[in-house]
């Protein structure tokens, strides 16, 4: 490159008015890590985390009981507001510090690091004190003095977007915190404001996939303020998952009808636990996991477990299904091409594939099941192919015909 084009590009980095946070600067990603010892969560990396809990921490009995409802389910972070920034003065202000010293005591008793709302510069002390990573709302995105004192409160930051901000006056609030000294800064999107009025904000999952690929931040959704409507957080979850966010922030609560605040968005636990299990087959196919709280070795803990399985096994038969589908689809195309229909180094390659994404099995980063045990499996599979379409076969010898819909038994 000849200096002036150097010099072109430089100047044109510059312009920007975000670059420590600019994709290019870490091109796999950055990571962002929540909380202490065992229970500590990694924001950014291969597991989907899940950050639940009510709008506002309002007595202890109900943060208490939110926080085992969505750790049971699987939560990995303990949310609930202390200060509130509400739309009328006169609406529930929130606890304040009351407020982080039952959400701090209640993410203790269930295991789950919190991430709470700090509102103002003056505030970032007593909010470190009590939480684990702070959370700078919608209404605040933009107020300079509040981020670049987080650039000094030595706990990571979820920072949301306004409901009227763009991608790149976000990733400047971002930058604000990071050139300030802390780089542990994680984006989240949560509605903005369009003509649309069926719904409190439109979810901009646009934003989403657009800060994936300018950022190297972790990019966490909130289905819950983006919609504003419980029915729409269970669907809005998925495609935030399908999207390639990196987790969620839902609202949760144990009587949602009771809610001081943001009731009619709110998750009852049983909602929460079946988002949960529905986002688990999702992921799996996605190779992405959700990871169930580390700390819990009891017998809810076995049930959630075997939930998730049961929601991977329905994924997997569906998968199997359509696998047998495509191949069974293969066969007739290759009929109509006049090609051969046995293919034993296309179904070498195949087991070779996936032998080599299975890795070293248990002791190795790629999971649990080693190399020997996904090619007999793979191997299965093909076999049991082979059967079905030795079936169609021999109906299409017979009637020379079209594909049937079905395969004869
Ligand atoms: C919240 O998550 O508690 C909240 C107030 O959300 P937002 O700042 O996105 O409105
Ligand atoms: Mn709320």
């Amino acid at each position: 490159m000849s200096n002036a084009a150097e010099g072109t590009d430089r100047t044109k980095r510059d312009d920007r008015p975000w670059r420590l946070v600019a994709r290019e600067t870490r091109p796999a990603g950055s990571r962002v890590r929540i909380g202490e010892g065992a229970g500590a969560v990694e924001v950014g990396g291969p597991e989907f985390v899940v950050a639940a809990g009510p709008c506002a921490d309002e007595t202890r009995g109900q943060i208490r009981e939110a926080a085992e409802e969505v750790a049971r389910a699987g939560a990995r972070l303990l949310r609930g507001g202390a200060f509130k920034p509400r739309t009328s003065p006169y609406a529930f202000q929130g606890l304040g510090e009351e407020g982080l010293r039952l959400l701090a005591e209640a993410g203790r008793e269930a295991g789950l690091p919190v991430v709470t709302e700090v509102m103002a510069a003056e505030e970032v002390g007593v909010v470190v004190r009590h939480a684990d990573a702070l959370q700078v709302g919608a209404r605040n995105v933009q107020n300079y003095a509040l981020l670049k004192a987080l650039g000094t409160a030595g706990k990571p930051v979820l920072l949301k977007r306004g409901f009227a901000t763009t991608v790149d006056e976000l990733l400047g609030a971002a930058e604000y915190i990071v050139a300030h000294g802390n780089p542990d800064v994680i984006l989240c999107e949560r509605g903005i404001r369009t003509f649309e009025t069926a719904t409190r904000n439109t979810l901009d999952l646009n934003a989403v996939a657009v800060l994936k690929a300018l950022t190297h931040l972790p990019v966490m959704v909130d289905p819950s303020h983006g919609t504003g409507r419980r029915d729409l957080v269970v669907p809005l979850s998925k495609a935030a998952a399908a999207v390639g966010a990196d987790g969620l922030l839902v609202e949760v609560h144990p009587h949602p009808e009771a809610a001081w605040s943001d009731g009619s968005q709110s998750l009852p636990p049983a909602l929460f636990a079946a988002l949960m299990r529905e986002l688990t087959g999702l992921l799996a196919v996605q190779d992405r996991t959700l990871p169930l709280s580390g700390g819990r070795l009891d017998e809810a803990a076995l049930g959630t477990c075997r939930e998730r399985i049961d929601s991977i096994d329905g994924a997997i038969v569906g998968l199997l299904q359509r696998r047998a589908e495509l191949a069974v689809r293969a066969l007739w195309i290759k009929r109509a091409c006049g090609r051969a229909l046995e293919a034993p180094e296309r179904e070498a390659a195949v087991i070779q594939r996936a032998v080599a994404a299975a890795g070293a099995g248990f002791a190795g980063s790629a999971g649990a099941l080693g190399a020997a045990a996904i090619e007999r499996l793979f191997r299965a599979i093909i076999d049991e192919t082979r059967q079905v379409e030795a079936r169609l076969a021999g109906a299409l010898a017979l009637d020379g015909g079209c594909c049937p819909a079905r395969v004869p038994a």
